[in-house]
């Protein structure tokens, strides 16, 4: 925002909070939480997670999302940690979830525990989080000098699960709000760095045509989805595979001691 504020010639409206958009013949109306208004050519939704422009477009396009909640901690005192490895479990009696370990600096950790929206309904992840650190054999040893710093905080992980509509008359998504973190590793920010790209791109043709109809706006869900659609779709099938299969996870692990097979490994999921 800095440069954009130092490099162009660009009206920024800061500290608002988007609360509903009104479609109108030639502007949406956006309004704040804040009772303030304003007039907008084209929205980019790239609110996040909870994103109000995404649930816009889900009544717009008659679609819905089924994606992925988790509780995340900060833990000090996590033995075993290697700076630069991020570290994923796949276990049994807790699919089809997953825990990762992401190592900070001086002993601390990010940790948390994910799974299925439409499955987290029926199971409490913050206990299941606790129980994983506290009685999982592979895991509780490395948790036995170990202290969670704050909250267990519970969020939703907009994971990409199939194609969906990521756009409407004069509206785009972006990033978390498009759904676009990779289900298998969990990473969102790349996506959402390409997903903006292209949104300006695809802003650029709306305005030089004249055009901002659904159909003009589905180009941008073409471009997104050639972009990083495959490498999505490829990561939602492992994930698949790995929740009916969990043993396939150590036969990656076995055949990934060869350095070509690791090589090969690396390249086709793309870690
Ligand atoms: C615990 C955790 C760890 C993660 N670790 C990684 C990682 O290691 N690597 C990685 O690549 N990704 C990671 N991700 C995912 C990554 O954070 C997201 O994919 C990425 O931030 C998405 O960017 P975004 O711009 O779409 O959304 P966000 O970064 O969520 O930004 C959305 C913005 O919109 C604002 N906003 C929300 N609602 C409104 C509203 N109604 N009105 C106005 N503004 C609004 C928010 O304040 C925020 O500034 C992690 C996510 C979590 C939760």
């Amino acid at each position: 925002m800095q440069l954009v504020r130092k490099e162009t010639n660009t009206e920024l409206l800061e500290g608002k909070r988007l609360k509903e958009l009104e479609m109108n013949s030639d502007f949406v109306l956006c309004k704040f939480s804040d009772g303030s208004i304003c007039k907008a050519g084209i929205v980019i939704g790239a609110d996040g997670a909870n994103s109000v422009v995404k649930r816009y477009v889900e009544r717009e396009t008659n679609t819905n999302e089924n994606s992925c909640a988790a509780v995340r901690a900060y833990v000090e005192g996590v033995s075993g940690l290697q700076e630069g490895t991020n570290e994923f479990y796949y276990l049994k009696n807790y699919l089809p979830g997953y825990l990762w370990i992401f190592p900070l600096k001086d002993g601390a950790a990010n940790i948390g525990f994910g799974m299925e929206m439409k499955k987290t309904k029926s199971v409490n992840l913050r206990e299941m989080f606790l129980k994983i650190i506290q009685e999982e054999p592979i895991i509780s040893s490395r948790f036995k000098n170990a202290k969670i710093v704050g909250e267990v905080k519970g969020f939703g992980l907009p994971m990409f699960s199939t194609k969906r509509k990521i756009s409407a008359q004069r509206v785009l998504l972006c990033g978390d709000a498009a759904s676009l973190i990779d289900p298998l590793m969990g990473h969102g920010i790349d996506k959402a760095f390409t997903s903006g790209y292209l949104a300006a791109k695809q802003i650029e043709l709306c305005f030089k045509n004249n055009d901002f109809s659904m159909e003009y706006a589905a180009l941008y869900d073409q471009s997104v989805y050639s972009a990083v659609g495959s490498e999505l779709k490829r990561s939602k099938q492992l994930v698949q595979l790995i929740n009916r299969s969990p043993f396939v996870i150590n036969v990656f692990a076995k055949l990934a001691q060869n350095k070509r097979v690791f090589n090969w490994l690396v390249k086709v999921v793309k870690i």
